[in-house]
């Protein structure tokens, strides 16, 4: 057989060539110098990473790229006009930043949420054990509470004293801090614990951190290792154990993020979901100018339990920030008009199938690591719960985006239709009358202390979230 004759495909090859559609990993879509970009952005995001994993930090973070962006805090601002740059910091834990549009008419709204599952320490968390202090946490967000036991964690938040003064604390990070543990019960002994369902494994009541083993030296003293904790406490941060009632204290794997494979394809660390898009779109937004509408970063608090609270997308954030956007533009429209002539994307993670448990996805809808941002039309559960279902028509334009700039992208849904589900942040854009569709990279091992991604499906989310920018 000739060469050319090996080369021509049948007529039947060329219609499934035509008619199905192929999937395949789009990693080989990005050579030389693009595939130096791919690996170039995820250095960056891993820097962002390090030290983004709670809250607040992560907006501190956000606030700092904005203004080195010459974003200037809209609280300061009088006037605005097309292509001016401003951002919203709603209480250090929300961040919205908007690039003023010709057409200011409409936005073009990327929102992603800032927060993660973690544990938080209870309101009065301190209490001595078996020669041990130990605080008491409470679970935030849904997570495997057994991926909690036996992992280093680092402490971050603020904490008031009873005179007023605000004291942050981290400790963790750095190579020479100190760690907390939940330790785990011994093989040995766990023959009852290993009866227990898994989500009973290990138990809410059981996520109690050692942080403490030195007693102060008072026969007097009943506690006295507890007493010798709060000494240290009030020696460095001026409190006591009533001031835990005024804190948020949050505890975060301490490790840091990290290469993963023999090629480094891939990210493994903590809170991916949703910093990893919190990072492509800020990075996307940052580098848009002049957009024809305004491109808007929407960084909210609070998704990992709902959406609820004075920081999350079910609150007035956004639309209080369209009334001032709209006074400081001067626009002769009202807020609602606004938000519904927008396009949004709710930019979050979706699960990617993984080979070790496969029988959860149906395989020919799942996302799989490696083909690109997934577009997922609707999250939820069950019969479509919990969810906005994106129409055919925002699908259409959507993939008119993607098509246009050559962005490799997949479809995406939560598991088999019956086993489970999750909502994100869509329903609530969705309830404004934008248009509104899910779309971020898929991940490994969501909501453990240990999630992993592709750098090049990250990589595309980014494209993605910047094209949309510039429509
Ligand atoms: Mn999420
Ligand atoms: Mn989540």
């Amino acid at each position: 057989m000739d060469k050319k004759e090996d080369n021509k495909k049948s007529a039947n090859e060329q219609l499934q060539e035509k008619l199905f559609l192929a999937k395949k990993s789009c990693w080989n879509k990005f050579v030389d110098k693009d595939r130096d970009a791919v690996f170039r952005f995820g250095e960056g995001y891993k820097r962002f990473m390090d030290s983004s994993k709670t809250e607040r930090r992560c907006v501190e973070n956000i606030i700092a790229i904005l203004k080195k962006h010459e974003f200037k805090d809209m609280a300061y601002a009088s006037k605005l006009k097309a292509g001016d740059k401003v951002f919203k910091n709603i209480k250090g834990k929300c961040v919205i930043a908007a690039i003023v549009g010709k057409n200011s008419e409409q936005l073009q709204l990327v929102g992603s949420h800032v927060d993660s599952p973690r544990l938080d320490l209870k309101p009065l968390p301190i209490f001595e054990e078996s020669g041990l202090a130990l605080l008491k946490t409470h679970y935030y967000g849904g997570v495997k509470k057994y991926h909690w036991v036996n992992t280093p964690l680092a402490l971050h938040g603020v904490v008031f004293t009873k005179e007023g003064k605000k004291m942050t604390i981290s400790i963790g990070e750095e190579g020479s801090d100190p760690k907390f543990i939940i330790p785990d019960l011994l093989p040995h002994l766990a023959k009852t614990q290993m009866e227990r369902k898994a989500d009973k494994v290990v138990e809410g009541e059981e996520l109690n951190i050692l942080v403490g083993n030195i007693p102060i030296n008072d026969d007097k003293i009943k506690e006295q290792v507890k007493l010798s904790v709060l000494k240290h406490l009030h020696d460095k941060f001026g409190i006591t154990e009533e001031d835990f009632a005024c804190a948020e204290l949050e505890l975060v794997p301490a490790g840091h993020p990290v290469d993963i494979g023999f090629d480094r394809a891939l990210i493994g660390t903590y809170g991916q979901d949703d910093k990893v898009c919190v990072y492509s779109s800020l990075m996307a937004l940052v580098e848009v100018n002049a957009p024809a509408h305004t491109a808007v970063g929407f960084f909210v608090d609070k998704e990992e339990i709902g959406s609820t609270g004075d920081t999350g997308a079910a609150s007035f954030v956004l639309k209080n920030f369209c009334c001032d956007f709209l006074k400081l533009t001067g626009k002769d429209i009202s807020t609602s008009s606004l938000l519904e002539k927008s396009n949004a994307i709710s930019a979050d993670v979706t699960a990617g199938v993984d080979p070790n448990f496969k029988d959860v996805n149906d395989p020919l809808n799942a996302s799989v690591l490696g083909r690109g941002v997934s577009v997922e039309k609707y999250g939820g559960g069950g019969g479509k719960y919990s969810t906005n279902d994106a129409s055919a028509e925002y699908m259409q334009f959507m993939r008119g985006i993607l098509d246009k700039n050559k962005i490799p992208w997949q479809t995406g849904e939560l598991g088999k239709i019956d086993l489970g589900g999750g909502g994100t942040i869509g329903m609530y854009l969705s309830r404004y009358g934008m248009n509104c569709v899910d779309a971020g990279p898929c991940v490994l091992g969501m909501h453990s202390t240990c999630e992993v991604a592709s750098k090049v499906d990250i990589y595309c989310g980014y494209l993605l979230y910047k094209a949309f920018f510039k429509e």
